[in-house]
């Protein structure tokens, strides 16, 4: 079936194909027809995509399931220093990302073999293929490799820049398409984010945020979050966006909204794990942030350190553990 409408990014009546609120590779499932099938390529190729590589350690490490397809856990490559090796995983182990055969010969004798593998089985096709090859009688000796567990691995994030500050204003800005009425959302209120997730601005309209968004976490369930604030007297919309229960980011969605009715905060907390909407508390109500606050927040790069530590360790209980708690809020 196609569907025809106005696109909610370029803004012309076109066939609209589905967006995925919070992208897929994110585990995201809730979807609507608000782009065009161009305007959804576009974020495709590029915004998009920049979320999935920059997050596959998390998807990956989760086991977040794509609804296209099987098999999506993407395998990631990281860094091991100690061994100085580069391993890969597929979100449960850490491997070699090839074995390593060492040979040392005096003429034609072989006088040293060494062979590292990832599995006894891959161990004894290459100890059979060197003995044939190189006629050696002698008996290899064997033991195990003790390897990392993904988490134990030190890893450098990247979750800020320009792509990903695109890529999340996105995400505020589908909430806003599918939860207030569309002639606000069509209005010029919202041009500018329109244009700034399509082709950027010099200067950014959002940043990754540490401060004002502590709200946003749990800090033991690695939830994706969406957060809208209205403020009528300043005209300011405020997105609020934490993925993984762990990256937060503010967004500046308008600072001349003309709504002349009082509109709710939105707020769509889901559970990539569990694929699950969660029910947030009706009186919630989101900490008011001016505009310096939402584009230049004042953290300490301690506090963004403790923070991502906090994250860590929410990570590090999902993968091990891996159960799904259930929390009642109380007040
Ligand atoms: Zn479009």
């Amino acid at each position: 079936m196609k569907k025809t409408g106005k696109c909610f990014c370029c803004c012309e009546h076109k066939i609209l194909t589905k967006e995925h609120i919070i992208p897929q590779s994110l585990g995201g499932k809730l979807s609507a027809w608000i782009y065009c099938k161009e305007c959804n390529d576009k974020f495709g190729d590029e915004i998009d995509a920049e979320l999935t590589n920059k997050f596959r350690y998390f998807s990956t490490s989760l086991k977040i399931d794509r609804d296209r397809g099987k098999n999506q856990h993407q395998p990631f490559n990281v860094y091991f220093p100690k061994k100085n090796i580069e391993l890969t995983s597929n979100g449960s182990e850490l491997k070699r990302k090839k074995p390593v055969v060492e040979i040392i010969k005096e003429g034609d004798k072989v006088v040293f073999a060494s062979v590292i593998a990832r599995s006894a089985k891959e161990l004894d096709r290459i100890i059979l293929g060197l003995k044939e090859k190189h006629s050696l009688t002698h008996e290899f000796d064997t033991k195990n490799e003790t390897i990392p567990g993904p988490i134990e691995v030190e890893r450098e994030f990247v979750f800020d820049n320009s792509l990903i500050r695109r890529a999340v204003s996105k995400i505020a800005y589908n909430l806003i398409c599918i939860k207030i009425p569309e002639k606000y959302v069509f209005s010029p209120s919202f041009d500018e984010i329109r244009s700034y997730i399509r082709f950027g601005a010099e200067k950014d309209m959002a940043s990754a945020n540490f401060r004002n968004t502590s709200f946003m976490v749990d800090n033991i369930r690695p939830l994706h979050k969406i957060h809208i604030s209205f403020n009528r007297p300043k005209k300011l919309v405020i997105g609020f966006i934490c993925l993984f229960g762990i990256f937060r980011y503010t967004i500046l969605l308008s600072k001349d909204i003309n709504i002349v009715i009082d509109l709710a905060d939105l707020d769509y907390t889901f559970d990539p794990t569990t694929g699950k909407e969660i029910c947030t508390k009706p009186n919630f109500i989101a900490p008011e942030i001016g505009i310096d606050d939402t584009l230049r927040p004042k953290h300490s790069k301690e506090l963004v350190l403790r923070e991502l530590k906090k994250g860590h360790k929410i990570l590090e209980n999902y993968i091990e553990g891996h159960q799904n708690i259930e929390i009642e809020h109380t007040e």
